[in-house]
């Protein structure tokens, strides 16, 4: 069952995701803590596998530590944020992704948006806003905030 997230923004408007198009769409074990394999299933260590997948003409490689009595795959940090980042395109081309409308404001010498308050929990004073120009036209962005050191 999709577990339904949602928030009100300034405006009122609704705004509903599923937390499923959030979260990766295969069945992995993404181990957050070890950030390396091999790691211990049914009493003996995981074996690396090599896997392929591909979408819209993009192939994709990546590696899995696999169980070979249950047959359950593990992905380790570095695969995982890998992985993540096929899915973040994957999203991009099949328009899954949420998204968010924000009027742009301007205070007379700089244009900003506002963050819905919902979304901003997670964010602190400091922290770095990395933002990569995706067209020539400078109209679409992809921002990424970043953890200043020690938040
Ligand atoms: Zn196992």
């Amino acid at each position: 069952m999709k577990q339904k997230l949602e928030w009100k923004t300034e405006g009122e408007n609704r705004e509903e995701y599923a937390r499923e198009d959030l979260v990766g769409e295969a069945d992995f074990e993404i181990d957050k803590e070890a950030f390396a394999g091999p790691f211990t299933c049914h009493g003996k260590k995981t074996k690396l596998a090599n896997k392929r997948i591909s979408f819209k003409g993009i192939e994709f490689h990546y590696s899995v530590w696999h169980c070979t009595s249950c047959k359950k795959e593990y992905l380790d940090t570095k695969q995982g944020t890998l992985l993540e980042k096929f899915w973040l395109i994957k999203r991009l081309f099949e328009d899954k992704c949420i998204s968010i409308e924000r009027n742009m404001n301007y205070d007379g010498r700089t244009y900003f948006f506002r963050f819905p308050k919902e979304l901003t929990k997670t964010l602190h004073k400091n922290d770095i806003v990395d933002i990569k120009l995706l067209n020539p036209d400078g109209k679409l962005f992809l921002v990424e905030i970043k953890s200043a050191k020690g938040n």
